[in-house]
C-alpha cells in the first residue's frame, strides 16, 4: 500500500518545502523505496505558464509537457526520475476540471461546493499519483502557508486524508521558522506554536516538525517545542541554514528525518540509505581545483529563480569538471556594442538566456558578436540560440534588417520566424511547443562529440524557430544545423564550425541536468570556459 506524506508550511512562505521534501524523497530512495513528489499550488492559474518570471520564478517544462513550479525541477535533479502533469497541480486546474464536469452535468443537480467536491477533486489527484504508478511513498508538498484562505481546501484534504488512511499510511510534516531575536541572543518557539495551533484549527495535528532556523535548536528547546505542540521529540527535526542546498539530504539523516517517518509509517528498510555518489558530488562540489566566471546573459536576472534550473545545471556540470562556476548575471538591457568588450572581457565563457519579447535582444546580440569574434565559449538557450541566429545573419550574412518576427514581424529576413503550427493559436496558456520531442544529430559535429549520440529527446518552450528557407546559406557561411527535428526538420542545434565552442540549442537542456547526469553540454562548455582561461592566461604569460 502506497504511503502518503504531506507537507505543510507555516509561519512565513520560502522556507523551503521543496528542498525538505527532494531531501526526504532523496533519503528514502536511497533506502530502496520508489518515492515521487507532487506540488500543489493554492493560486487560481491553471499552471504557470502564463506567469511572468519576476512573480515565480522559472517556469519548469517535464517530458509530457506540462508547464510547471520551479519545485519540480528540485525533485528531477535530487532524485533523479521524471516528473509529469500529474507532479504539479494548482488550484485553478482543480476548478476548471470540477466545473467543466458540472457543465457537462456529471454532478446529476447537485450543489457544487467546495466540501466535498473540490476536496473530494483534490484527493483523487493526491490517491492517482500513488495507485498509478505504484509508488511506495508519494509526498505531497501543499503550497503556500498555513492560514492563507486559499490553502483551505488543501488542508482540509488532508485531514480528510489522514482520517481515512489512518496514521500508519499517512503523515503530515509541517515545516516551521524558529526565529533568532538578535536584542535577545534567543531562539523563540512561540511562531511554531501559532502556526501549529493554526493547524489544529483546521483539525490537522502535524507528525513532523521541520524547525528553519540560523543555529542550533537544542535539547531543552526540542523538548519544549515537542510538549508545546504535542509531537514526539523526535519528531522536532532541526533544519540549519545549509551552505548548499545539496547538503540538505545530509543534514536530514543527521536528524534521522527519515528513520522518523519509517518508524510512524510502519516502512522497514534493511538498507542504511546508499548515498555514496551524492557525497562524491558533495566532495568535490566543496573541494573544487579549478574554477571558471561565465556571463548568464538574460533580461530577468534580478530574480535568481528566474533562471533557476541553469544555474543548478552549472552546479552539476562545475562539479564534474571539479571546477567552481562563478556566473556574473549580466542584464541584457545594458549591453551594448560599446562597452561590450568591457563588460565581457573578464569572463570565459557566456551562456544566452531563454526568454520572449523585444527587451534585452540587442544586447543579447552584441554580446553573441561579441563571443563569435573573440573565441569566447558561447551556449545560447532557446531565445539565446534565436539571436545568435539573427547575429550571423546581420554581421557575417549581411542582412542588416534581419530578425525574429517575434520582435519584428514585417523583417525583410525573418530569419526566426513563428511555426506553422502555432499561426493559428490564439490562446497564451500551455499552447506552445511544450515537453520532450525528438532531435537527430548529425555525425562529425560538436553536437555528436559532446551526446555521443545521434538521437537525443530535449525538452521544449517555444513558439519561434529558425526559417529553414535561409538555412543552406547559413550552412555555406558557417552556422551549421547539425541537431533536426526527424519529423519536422525543425533545427534544433546550430553550431559554428570554426568556433572553438559556439552552441545554439533552440531547447532547454538545463531542465534535464541533474545530481546523478549533468547535462554534457553544459559539462562541454564548462569545459570550454577552462581551456579559453587557461589560453588565455598562457598567452598572457607569453606576451609578458
Ligand atoms: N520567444 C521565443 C519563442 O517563443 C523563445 C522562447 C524561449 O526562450 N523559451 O520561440
Amino acid at each position: 500500500m502506497t504511503k502518503f506524506i504531506f507537507v505543510t508550511g507555516g509561519v512565513t512562505s520560502s522556507l523551503g518545502k521543496g528542498i525538505i521534501s527532494a531531501s526526504l524523497a532523496k533519503l528514502l530512495q536511497a533506502r530502496g523505496f520508489s518515492v515521487t513528489i507532487q506540488k500543489f499550488d493554492p493560486y487560481i492559474n491553471v499552471d504557470p505558464g502564463t506567469l511572468n518570471p519576476y512573480e515565480h520564478g522559472e517556469c519548469y517544462v517535464t517530458d509530457d509537457g506540462a508547464e510547471t513550479d520551479l519545485d519540480l525541477g528540485h525533485y528531477e535533479r535530487f532524485l533523479n526520475i521524471p516528473t509529469s502533469q500529474a507532479n504539479n497541480v494548482t488550484t485553478g486546474r482543480i476548478y476548471q476540471y470540477v466545473i467543466n464536469k458540472e457543465r457537462e452535468g456529471a454532478y446529476l443537480g447537485k450543489t457544487v461546493q467546495v466540501v466535498p467536491h473540490i476536496t473530494d477533486e483534490i484527493k483523487r489527484r493526491i490517491l492517482l499519483l500513488g495507485h498509478q504508478d505504484r509508488y511506495d511513498v508519494v509526498i505531497t508538498e501543499i503550497g503556500g502557508t498555513v492560514g492563507d484562505i486559499e490553502s483551505l481546501p488543501y488542508i482540509e484534504t488532508v485531514r480528510q486524508l489522514k482520517w481515512e488512511l489512518g496514521s500508519n499510511n499517512c503523515l503530515v510534516i509541517h515545516l516551521t521558522l524558529i526565529p533568532y531575536l538578535k536584542a535577545a541572543k534567543e531562539l523563540k518557539t512561540k511562531p511554531t506554536q501559532h502556526s501549529v495551533k493554526e493547524l489544529l484549527e483546521i483539525g490537522v495535528q502535524p507528525d513532523i516538525l521541520v524547525c528553519r532556523t540560523e543555529y542550533p535548536v537544542n535539547k531543552e528547546m526540542r523538548r519544549k517545542i515537542a510538549l508545546f505542540c504535542n509531537v514526539t521529540i523526535n519528531a522536532v527535526i532541526e533544519s540549519i541554514d545549509a551552505e548548499t542546498i545539496y547538503d540538505v539530504p545530509l543534514l536530514m539523516l543527521k536528524e534521522g528525518l527519515d528513520k522518523t517517518v519509517m518508524g510512524k509509517l510502519k516502512l522497514t528498510s534493511k538498507e542504511e540509505p546508499n548515498l555514496d555518489k551524492w557525497k562524491e558530488f558533495l566532495g568535490k562540489l566543496k573541494n573544487p581545483l579549478h574554477e571558471v566566471t561565465v556571463g548568464l546573459i538574460g533580461k530577468y536576472v534580478e530574480l535568481q529563480d528566474a533562471y533557476k534550473s541553469i544555474h543548478e545545471a552549472f552546479i552539476h556540470s562545475g562539479t564534474t569538471n571539479e571546477c567552481k562556476v562563478k556566473v556574473v548575471s549580466i542584464q541584457s538591457e545594458t549591453i551594448t556594442p560599446e562597452n561590450v568588450a568591457q563588460l565581457l572581457g573578464p569572463l570565459n565563457g557566456i551562456l544566452v538566456a531563454p526568454g520572449f519579447g523585444i527587451r534585452g535582444v540587442e544586447g543579447k546580440i552584441a554580446a553573441i558578436k561579441y563571443a563569435r569574434e573573440n573565441n569566447l565559449p558561447f551556449f545560447g538557450i532557446c531565445l539565446g540560440m534565436q539571436c545568435s541566429v539573427i547575429e550571423f545573419a546581420r554581421n557575417v550574412m549581411g542582412w542588416q534588417q534581419a530578425h525574429s518576427t517575434e520582435m519584428n514581424p514585417d523583417t525583410d529576413y525573418p530569419v526566426i520566424d513563428i511555426m506553422e503550427s502555432q499561426k493559428k493559436v490564439n490562446q497564451k496558456g500551455g499552447t506552445m511547443r511544450l515537453g520532450a520531442y525528438q532531435c537527430q544529430i548529425k555525425k562529425n559535429t560538436k553536437a555528436y562529440q559532446i551526446y555521443n549520440s545521434t538521437l537525443i529527446y530535449e525538452r521544449h518552450r517555444h513558439r519561434w524557430e529558425m526559417n529553414n528557407k535561409y538555412l543552406d546559406l547559413f550552412e555555406e557561411n558557417g552556422l551549421m544545423a547539425t541537431g533536426t527535428n526527424p519529423d519536422t526538420g525543425l533545427v534544433e542545434i546550430v553550431e559554428h564550425k570554426k568556433h572553438p565552442f559556439f552552441i545554439g540549442v533552440q531547447y532547454h537542456p538545463e531542465l534535464k541536468s541533474t545530481v546523478d547526469n549533468p547535462h554534457p553540454l553544459f559539462v562541454k562548455f564548462i569545459k570550454a570556459a577552462m581551456d579559453y582561461r587557461k589560453k588565455r592566461e598562457t598567452e598572457s604569460i607569453g606576451i609578458s
